[in-house]
C-alpha cells in the first residue's frame, strides 16, 4: 500500500481498478533478416486492413452525427489506406533497409507530415495532422496497443494519465470512468471543471503516477482531500467504503433542501445557478438539483466535445441553445460566447502559442474571426425566442471589445430581420470580469452592459500571474489572496453603483469559506457546478448576510491568504452548526 497526495480537483470517493491511459507510442527500432522481410510486409498489410475496417466502423457508428465535412474527412482517411504510392514506399523501404515495419512506417509518416507542415497553407497543416493520426492508427495495430479513446471504455476504471486534454475529458464515457488521477493540471483547469460537472472524482498534480501505477492495480481516489491510495490494505479499504457510504447518506439529506429558496437567515436572496458544459450529458442531473437557471453555459464545449473537432453550423448552435432554453423556459440561461484558446485548443482552428493564456483567446479570437462569431450570435438571437436567454462575453479587457460586439449584434439583427427569421429585439448582454483590466474599468463597463459575472478562475490566474493549470505553482493560486478580494470588491461596488447584478461563475464560488466572504462583499448570484448546488444552498440558508458582511470588512484588512483562511475557518465554526 502506498499513499499519495495531490490537488483535490473534483469531490467524491472512488474505489476501483487502475487503467493507465497514455497517448505515447513506443517505436521499436531493430534490423530484420532477409527471411523476415516478407513476414514484416504481411504484418503491415494486416494492420492496414484493420485500420481501414476501424475507419469504416467509426464512420458507420457516428454516421448520424457527422456533418458533410466530417464525413468527407473519414472518406479521406479511408482513401489513405488505399494509396498505392504510400504502400509501395513502405514496402520498398523495408526491403532496402531491412528494418522493422514500425520503425519504417513511423519515419515515412513523419517525413510526409513534415512536407505538409512546411507548406504555408492551412489546408496542408490540417493534412499533416491527418497523416499523423492515420500513422498512429496503423502503429497501434502493429504494436497491438489499443487506442484508448476514453469514449470507447467498456468497463469501470480509474484513469491514470500524465495529463488529460479538455477533449479527452469531454469525450470520455462517463458511465465507466470512476475517477481520474493525473500528473499535471490545476484545480481550475478545464479538465478538472468538467470532472466536477460530470461528478467524476479527480485528483491532479501527483508526479510520476503513469510510471508507478499499473493497469489493474487496486486504487482509492479521494477527491475531497486529494489523497490517492495504491493497492490499499483490507483495513483502509473498509475505512474508505464506510466513508463513501456516509457521503452518499449526506447527499441524500441535502435533497430535503430541493424546494427551499436560497435565502440567508436574515432574508437576503442569493441566486444559485448552474454551470453547464455538455448538455447531452449533464442536463438531466442539473435539472434534478433545481437551480435558478444556468449562470454559465461554456458554449465552446459544443465544439470541444465532438469527436472530430470542427466548427458547428449555425443550426447546430441554434438547436443546442433551443434544447436548453426549452428545458428552462422561465429562468435565466446565460450562454457565454465562444471561449477557445488557453487550455481549450481547437485543432486546426486555434493555434498553439507560447503564452496561450495571454494570447489569442475568447473575445480576441472571436473579433478576429467575425464569421465564426456571427454564426454564434445569429444562432443565439434566433434561439432567444425560446426562453430567458442572456449572452455573456468572455475575457473582456477593453471597452472597445464590448462596443465592437454590440455593433456586430446590430448587424446580425438586421440580417435576421431581412431574412424574416424570428428573434427578440433585445437580449441582455453581460461581461465576464476575469482580467484585472476589466476590474479597473468596471465602472465604465457597468454603464454599458446589463450584468457582470466574475470569472474567478481566470481573474485569480491573471491577478496573481499564476497559471491555473500548472500544478507546480498551485500553492500560489490563492482565491483568498488580498489582491483577489480587492479586485472582487471593486467589481461588485461598481456594478451596484450602476444598478447591475454581479454573479460569480468560477470555482471559487463553490466553497463555503470563499462564499462567506463573497456574500459579505455583496455578490448577488453564485453559479456553480450542479454537484455543488445543494451544498451551497445548505450553506446560504444557515448564515446571516449581516454576519458575512462583518467578516468581509474584517478580512479586507488582512495581509495574506493564510490569515484570512484562518479567520474564515473560525467564523464558519461559530456560524455553521
Ligand atoms: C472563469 O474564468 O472563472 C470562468 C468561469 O471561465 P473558464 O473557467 O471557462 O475560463
Ligand atoms: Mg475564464
Amino acid at each position: 500500500m502506498k499513499e499519495y497526495t495531490g490537488i483535490a480537483a473534483s469531490p467524491g470517493i472512488s474505489i476501483g481498478e487502475v487503467l493507465v491511459y497514455t497517448q505515447e507510442l513506443y517505436i521499436p527500432n531493430f534490423s530484420i533478416s532477409t527471411l523476415q522481410v516478407e513476414l514484416e510486409i504481411n504484418r503491415f498489410y494486416e494492420a492496414l486492413n484493420k485500420t481501414q475496417d476501424d475507419y469504416k466502423e467509426m464512420q458507420r457508428k457516428l454516421g448520424l452525427e457527422l456533418t458533410e465535412d466530417e464525413s468527407k474527412l473519414f472518406d479521406a482517411h479511408i482513401l489513405m489506406t488505399q494509396d498505392t504510392t504510400f504502400f509501395n514506399n513502405v514496402v520498398e523501404t523495408i526491403r532496402e533497409t531491412k528494418k522493422n515495419i514500425e520503425y519504417v512506417l513511423y519515419n515515412i509518416i513523419m517525413d510526409i507530415s513534415a512536407k505538409f507542415t512546411q507548406q504555408d497553407d492551412e489546408y496542408f497543416q490540417d493534412r499533416a495532422l491527418d497523416i499523423i493520426d492515420f500513422g498512429r492508427n496503423i502503429l497501434r495495430h502493429l504494436l497491438q496497443q489499443k487506442d484508448f479513446s476514453l469514449s470507447q471504455l467498456d468497463k469501470d476504471a480509474v484513469i491514470i494519465s500524465s495529463d488529460l486534454t479538455v477533449s479527452d475529458t469531454a469525450s470520455m464515457n462517463r458511465k465507466h470512468v470512476m475517477a481520474f488521477v493525473t500528473e499535471k493540471g490545476g484545480r481550475t483547469s478545464h479538465a478538472a471543471i468538467l470532472a466536477n460537472s460530470l461528478s467524476i472524482p479527480a485528483v491532479l498534480g501527483i508526479p510520476l503516477v503513469t510510471k508507478e501505477f499499473k493497469t489493474g492495480d487496486k486504487i482509492i481516489v479521494d477527491g475531497d482531500t486529494g489523497i490517492v491510495i495504491l493497492n490499499p490494505d483490507e483495513e483502509t479499504l473498509n475505512d474508505y467504503s464506510r466513508r463513501k457510504t456516509e457521503r452518499e447518506e449526506n447527499e441524500k439529506k441535502l435533497k430535503t433542501l430541493l424546494e427551499r429558496s436560497s435565502d440567508t437567515l436574515d432574508g437576503k436572496h442569493i441566486a444559485l445557478r448552474a454551470n453547464l458544459e455538455i448538455p447531452e450529458q449533464e442536463l438531466d442531473n442539473l435539472m434534478e438539483q433545481r437551480p435558478e437557471g444556468i449562470g454559465l453555459y461554456r458554449s465552446e464545449f459544443l465544439y470541444l466535445s465532438r469527436r472530430k473537432q470542427s466548427l458547428p453550423s449555425e443550426d447546430q448552435h441554434f438547436n443546442t441553445y433551443k434544447v436548453i432554453l426549452e428545458r428552462i423556459p422561465e429562468d435565466k440561461v446565460v450562454v457565454r460566447t465562444l471561449d477557445v484558446g488557453g487550455d481549450k485548443i481547437l485543432e486546426g482552428v486555434t493555434e498553439r502559442e507560447p503564452n496561450p493564456n495571454l494570447g489569442w483567446r475568447a473575445i480576441r479570437f472571436c473579433l478576429d474571426n467575425k464569421d465564426i462569431f456571427k454564426t454564434q450570435l445569429r444562432a443565439l438571437y434566433r434561439a432567444s425566442m425560446y426562453g430567458n436567454l442572456h449572452i455573456m462575453l468572455p475575457m473582456i479587457s477593453t471597452i472597445d471589445e464590448l462596443n465592437e460586439t454590440k455593433q456586430l449584434i446590430e448587424d446580425v439583427k438586421k440580417e435576421l430581420k431581412k431574412e424574416g427569421l424570428a428573434h427578440k429585439d433585445r437580449v441582455p448582454l453581460g461581461v465576464m470580469i476575469e482580467t484585472p483590466a476589466a476590474v479597473m474599468i468596471s465602472d465604465t463597463l457597468a454603464k454599458n452592459c446589463d450584468f457582470f459575472s466574475i470569472g474567478s478562475n481566470d481573474l485569480i490566474q491573471y491577478t496573481l500571474a499564476c497559471d491555473r493549470a500548472n500544478s507546480r505553482v498551485s500553492h500560489l493560486y490563492q482565491p483568498l489572496h488580498p489582491a483577489v478580494l480587492q479586485m472582487i470588491k471593486i467589481t461588485i461596488d461598481n456594478a451596484h453603483k450602476n444598478g447591475i447584478p454581479v454573479s460569480i461563475c468560477g470555482e471559487m464560488g463553490a466553497s463555503a469559506e470563499n462564499a462567506a466572504i463573497l456574500i459579505g462583499l455583496g455578490i448577488d448570484e453564485l453559479s456553480v457546478s450542479p454537484t455543488n448546488i445543494l451544498k451551497m444552498k445548505d450553506f446560504i440558508t444557515n448564515i446571516k448576510y449581516s454576519d458575512a458582511k462583518k467578516l468581509a470588512d474584517e478580512v479586507l484588512t488582512m495581509p495574506n491568504q493564510a490569515k484570512i483562511q484562518q479567520r474564515v475557518e473560525q467564523w464558519l465554526k461559530k456560524h455553521i452548526r
